[in-house]
């Protein structure tokens, strides 16, 4: 678990990124992390090993609770984030169960939106339940049902903004604010705005994750998840996860530390990138609705300038004649890849009904207002004319 060093708190991202948890230098003077495999440490003297046991020194002694490569990938979203604390997990899934999983036991309540990324959605749905945990999902923008559930009681509060794949934004302050005044805690899931353009702790959240398998690691290579927050929230949920051995793996850890260095730069040309796709194919003919909180015309914008300084690297749009078009478009890209998942360094696109929505019926989709020619889109950082050549071309096909 990384805890709080203010020592680059008041420097920009990008030099948090590179070099939060590794100013100085390493075995044999070494200028670059080490990926230390060993699963245990050892000691000279009982008495040292007994101190790091108890907490009084610092130290590792077994890899499932903690080790160095780790703690520095730890330390570089804690920086990010501008928490207190942060501990990481094996997959952004593991994050998120570990941490519901701390919180909540049974004849607990939990609010939350019907928008989640679709593994969240699952626990809520089927596995929290199971354990006497009462679940409200509400209408994901509609901010007066969430206040009149969060009023009527209930433990832990998580939301997700931007939600996935129709890019809907809620007002977290508003919420974050309704749930403390029932002293819930509030979870948000960060993964799709990255903290280069939102910070759900600033905003008062309790607790921020992510699935740092996307724009955190950044090219599709690792897995991992991570929470951050106050060191008591961090310190209960770390507890679980020591136990529970849903730890990252150190090789993980240094691909995703490697990665998450260039976030800002990559996340500041995604956003760039996003937004003039979204612009060129809002004017596109063959293109039915276009969905990015950074378009004027998007339902939330307005909340989304609010409380983001960017507006991330995906988005989403329908086309006219529904998923015929939508195979003939997609089946014509040559640079995009049709693949599952976001945030990489490489475009990612691929139809919702076929990918995150696969499991979701016709009129569920309907209900989610998910249109039946909807392609999601995780914008790379190629060069933007590139891609907008590729996307005009597949088009041109339909
Ligand atoms: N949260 C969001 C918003 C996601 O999009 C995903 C995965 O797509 C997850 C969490 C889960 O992350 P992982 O696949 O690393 O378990």
């Amino acid at each position: 678990m990384s805890e709080i060093n203010n020592s680059l708190s008041r420097k920009g991202a990008g030099t948090k990124a590179v070099w939060s948890g590794q100013t100085k230098l390493f075995y044999q003077g070494a200028t670059q992390v080490p990926v230390v495999h060993s699963v245990t440490f050892g000691y000279d003297n009982v008495e040292d090993w007994f101190d790091v046991a108890i907490g009084k020194k610092e130290g590792h002694i077994y890899s499932r609770n903690t080790n160095p490569t780790v703690d520095i990938f730890e330390e570089k979203v804690r920086v990010l984030e501008d928490a207190e604390a942060a501990t990481s997990f094996a997959t952004g899934m593991a994050a998120i169960s570990n941490t519901l999983f701390t919180f909540l036991s049974p004849g607990k309540r939990v609010v939350s939106i019907k928008d989640t990324y679709g593994g969240t959605s699952k626990i809520f749905l089927e596995f929290l339940p199971r354990f006497g945990i009462e679940v409200k999902l509400c209408e994901t923008t509609n901010h007066e049902e969430l206040e009149n559930e969060i009023k009527k009681g209930c433990d832990l509060v998580y939301l997700e903004s931007p939600t996935n794949p129709t890019l809907k934004v809620m007002d977290l302050k508003r919420l974050i604010d309704a749930a403390h005044k029932v002293g819930a805690i509030v979870v948000v899931d960060n993964t799709f705005a990255t903290p280069i353009n939102q910070k759900p702790l600033s905003l008062n959240a309790d607790i921020v994750l992510h699935s740092a398998t996307k724009f955190l690691g950044g090219h599709s290579d690792a897995m991992g998840g991570v929470i951050c927050g106050n060191k008591e929230l961090v310190q209960q949920v770390f507890h679980f996860r020591e136990i529970n051995g849903a730890t990252l793996d150190p090789n993980s850890a240094y691909m995703l530390l490697r990665g998450i260095k260039t976030l800002e730069l990559r996340v500041r040309q995604q956003n760039d990138s996003a937004l003039q796709l979204s612009r060129f194919l809002k004017t596109h003919p063959k293109v039915e609705d276009v969905f990015y909180p950074g378009l004027e015309s998007h339902k939330n914008h307005d909340i989304a300038k609010k409380q983001m300084s960017g507006f991330g690297g995906v988005f989403a749009f329908s086309l006219k004649g529904g998923f015929e078009n939508v195979k003939v478009m997609l089946n014509n890209l040559e640079l995009a890849h049709l693949a599952a998942s976001l945030g990489s360094v490489g475009t990612l696109i691929g139809p919702p009904k076929v990918t995150s929505h696969v499991e979701t019926s016709e009129e569920e989709r309907k209900e989610l207002g998910i249109p039946e020619g909807l392609i999601r889109c995780s914008v790379g950082i190629e060069n933007f004319e590139d891609i907008k050549n590729d996307f005009e071309a597949a088009l041109a096909k339909i």
